[in-house]
């Protein structure tokens, strides 16, 4: 693919591939079958969880291709084909977490190599990178990837992968993943793209020049909130040893169980995300008559600043909203008034949730950074579920019932700029 040698090449372990013939089916009929085949012993139709730590070899030298489960699991191979079919990826690699999938993507580099990421990732990839891969000599620099131009002022001979979160957490920053692409490709170096926001339903990151795609499966994925988990999708096959070989070593690898609960959930992707993302157009359009479009980040506003590049690169929005509210109290207020949306951290379940991103999820990123970021104190970020928009609907404006006057006009025009 024209890509630097980034390394010696590893002994093949025996890749994990798309069954091709998968490739040619819709994606629904993807999500149910695709990497699945009925079990031999009794022709099982749901792939088995196979608990076991070792197996059995036929005489020394001989075995099925399995000789210890960190380096592979039938269940978890089942996951990791599934999934690559519907990013349209040609190797999957299921992680413990979506952290543990990002540490193991780092392992392709060494230390002395420069990676550009966005400024807007999720808080605990920016944790992972500023607070413990930086002290094994590998250096980033963090820029708005609204921006492609900034992106390739970023570059340096030393840049081995562009990484971009599109739509970012929490502020649903859109980044043009074609001309990122482009830009790292001129630069000899990979684009790895986050896409657990928008799930392969409504984008498709390898179709516009990325390298490696990987998720969080513990959001949309799995989608029912009871696991937590990382895929890594690639197309190269040299890439694709390389990480092989670094998750049998490193070791960050799923138990069968929760791969099992993975493959489950990927099966209804695409009726999920259908309703996510028309209770999330719903429940924006309600929030914008409330408090203005301004105050409202959903991709699929037309108020939205990006909302043209997101319809170019995206089949549909989903069920993620940001909403400014401009001070402290206020979400607080909302927050604790909601019932149907829980207050908790995480996103992408079959429930609704709310939280507030300045003390929780993004509370490992530094106050001034946050304030430079536009992570308000006033910031509240909406995981839209499953359930009738009309009891959403009910939720909110219950919860908004009563909410502190908003500071004045000038205050909160502060407030949403700060970004
Ligand atoms: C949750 C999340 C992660 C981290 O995944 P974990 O499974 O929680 O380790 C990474 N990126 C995004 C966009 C996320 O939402």
């Amino acid at each position: 693919c024209g890509l630097p040698s980034l390394f010696p090449s590893y002994p093949s372990m025996g890749l994990t591939r798309v069954f091709d013939e998968d490739l040619s089916a819709g994606f629904g009929t993807r999500a149910v079958h695709a990497g699945q085949r009925p079990e031999p012993l009794a022709g099982a139709i749901m792939t088995p969880v196979f608990l076991t730590s070792t197996y059995v070899q036929e005489e020394l030298g001989k075995n099925k291709g399995y000789e210890y489960a960190r380096g592979k699991n039938p269940t978890r191979e089942a996951l990791e084909r599934n999934v690559a079919a519907l990013e349209g990826g040609r190797h999957g690699f299921a992680f413990s977490s979506g952290m543990g999938c990002v540490d193991s993507l780092m392992k392709l580099f060494r230390a002395g190599d420069h990676i550009v990421c966005g400024v807007n990732v999720y808080g605990g990839t920016f944790r992972l990178f500023d607070k413990i891969l930086k002290n094994f000599g590998m250096t980033f620099s963090f820029v708005d990837t609204r921006d492609p131009q900034r992106v390739e002022d970023a570059m340096t001979p030393a840049t081995k992968a562009v990484l971009v979160e599109t739509p970012s957490n929490p502020l649903m920053r859109v980044t043009d993943i074609r001309a990122v692409a482009e830009i790292a490709h001129r630069k000899t170096a990979l684009l790895i793209v986050d896409n657990t926001f928008a799930s392969p339903v409504f984008q498709r990151p390898f179709e516009l020049g990325a390298d490696i795609v990987y998720h969080s499966t513990t959001k949309y994925l799995n989608g029912h909130s009871d696991m937590v988990g990382g895929i890594a999708l690639v197309q190269d096959d040299g890439i694709a040893e390389r990480l092989q070989f670094i998750l049998n070593a490193a070791g960050a690898v799923p138990g069968p169980f929760d791969a099992w609960l993975a493959l489950r959930g990927t099966k209804t992707l695409h009726l999920r995300m259908r309703q996510h993302d028309a209770n999330g157009r719903g429940v924006a359009q309600w929030l914008a008559e409330q408090l203005g479009p301004e105050q409202v980040m959903y991709v699929g506003l037309p108020s939205h600043p990006q909302h043209e590049l997101a319809r170019r690169q995206m089949s549909g929005f989903g069920g993620m909203i940001s909403i400014e509210l401009g001070s402290r109290e206020r979400p607080a207020h909302v927050l604790k008034r909601a019932r149907v949306f829980s207050l908790a951290e995480s996103l992408g379940g079959v429930e609704s949730l709310i939280s507030h991103p300045a003390s929780m999820t993004h509370a490992s990123v530094p106050a001034d950074q946050r304030a430079r970021l536009g992570i308000s104190d006033g910031l509240v970020r909406l995981s839209c579920g499953v359930e009738e928009l009309d009891d959403l609907l009910a939720d909110l404006e219950h919860a908004f019932e009563g909410i502190p006057a908003a500071k004045s006009a000038d205050g909160r025009r502060a407030a949403v700029t700060a970004g």
